[in-house]
């Protein structure tokens, strides 16, 4: 059986090279940046005042309080004119281009009307002030955004300045969900004795959306082994494949074995982790397949534990694993030593760390009580039992997050 950590070190060995696609502007946000972007003009491409006042010859100012005949205006977006002599300032907007002759900007609060086309100035202004040199920012030509660089909101902003409305990013696998289970039925239906219905299909769904993938839901697949080899090859339609279920020891658990005879290589199959040990993951080709367990909380745990990074690193992404911090356990747990055990938590910062609160589930069924949790907090193998008080390791589910921060100055109190 393998450990986690040698789990997870395979499954992101196997993840196909990422390939690059154009996608327009907007839709680049959330993906990885597959080429350099460089400047292709000066920021700020023009000499450029900060601020609302009036633009000057700072060595007019040195005597400040001193008056000044105001020759123009000039407002963004218009021509910067007309050249500031001796003795004059012209009026001047944010984001203006400063005119020639000029130096400085004395903002507005430090100037005063001074009668007939005068201005007060309260203040001497030193040179440069309130203004930026073209090309101040950065350079033409210079690199702005690496490639490999990830894409949040100032990101697609870098892009928009240098004007790319289509950019290069790498492409997201196109996901198959498919649930298996002669239990199970879709929710529109009410179960009879012995039926669940299918929670898993929406839950890897929408953990694949939270990722920026759209994934396929297939129907449920039922414990059949030819159902399964028909459902297997159209699955391979799509790079990357999430079985639910069928993947125990169970006399009818046929996943494994029909993507071994369809020409999968396995090459992780149970890991040594709480939830989720039956876990069967191969490739095909350029073809990915999960085999999940069928529980709830394990499905989605495991998911998180290898889906997720292995999707982040076919996008791209350097750090494809969840964010992980230090807390303090805030009540005492326990656990049966064997596996490693990711334990559903709350965490939330309070005072000057992050408290972890571990939450009492059910097993691994109990996705109503797992709900709950926006963090799953780290128990190693040996580890029998964690006092309250001491340091643990969590990982950050992350869009869960909203619930149960305490610092004052950053919550609805
Ligand atoms: P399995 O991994 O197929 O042995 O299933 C383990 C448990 O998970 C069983 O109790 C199943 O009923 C349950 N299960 C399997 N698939 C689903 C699903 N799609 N939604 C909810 N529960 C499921
Ligand atoms: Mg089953």
């Amino acid at each position: 059986m393998l450990s986690y950590e040698e789990a997870l070190r395979e499954v992101l060995a196997q993840v196909p090279e990422p390939k690059a696609v154009r996608v327009p502007l907007r839709k680049s946000l959330g993906r990885v940046l597959a080429h350099p972007v460089l400047a292709d003009l000066d920021l700020p491409p023009f000499k450029k005042s900060f601020m609302d006042g009036y633009a000057v010859r700072s060595q007019d100012t040195t005597t400040a309080p001193v008056k000044l005949e105001v020759i123009g205006v000039v407002a963004a977006g218009r021509p910067s004119q007309p050249r500031v002599e001796a003795g004059t300032a012209v009026q001047i907007m944010t984001g203006a281009a400063v005119p020639p002759g000029a130096d400085a900007v004395q903002m507005i609060e430090k100037t005063r009307p001074g009668g007939a086309e005068t201005v007060e100035l309260l203040e001497p202004v030193s040179k440069g002030e309130n203004v930026a040199a073209q090309g101040n920012e950065v350079r033409q030509g210079e690199t702005v955004l690496v490639s490999g660089r990830a894409l949040g909101a100032a990101e697609v902003g870098v892009l928009a300045t240098f004007g790319h409305q289509e950019v290069e990013v790498y492409a997201a696998p196109t996901v198959a969900v498919i649930p298996t289970g002669d239990e199970i039925v879709e929710v529109e239906e009410k179960p009879v004795f012995g039926q669940i219905r299918n929670s898993n299909a929406h839950t890897l769904w929408a953990q694949c959306h939270n990722l920026g993938v759209d994934a396929q839901v297939f129907p449920v697949t039922p414990d059949d082994p030819e159902r399964t080899r028909e459902v297997v090859s159209q699955g391979l339609q799509y790079d990357l494949l999430l079985f639910s279920g069928g993947v125990s020891m169970g006399e009818y658990d046929y996943v494994h074995r029909i993507l071994e005879e369809e020409g999968v290589s396995i090459f992780v199959q149970k890991v040594a982790i709480k939830p989720g040990k039956p876990i069967v993951v191969g490739r095909k080709g350029d073809h990915l397949i999960f085999g999940l367990p069928g529980n709830p909380v394990s499905a989605f745990v495991t998911f998180e534990l290898f889906v997720r990074p292995a999707v982040r690193r076919w996008m791209g992404f350097q750090s494809p694993c969840l964010p992980r911090v230090w807390g303090e356990v805030v009540t005492e747990t326990r656990q049966k030593p064997g596996r490693k055990f990711f334990k559903q938590a709350r965490t939330f910062w309070k005072g000057d760390k992050f408290r972890v609160e571990p939450i009492e589930t059910r097993g691994s069924a109990d996705l109503v009580a797992f709900s709950s949790a926006n963090s799953l907090m780290v128990l190693e193998a040996d580890v029998t039992c964690l006092p309250a008080g001491e340091r643990v390791e969590v990982l950050l589910l992350d869009n869960y997050f909203d619930e149960g921060n305490e610092d004052e100055t950053h919550s609805r109190g």
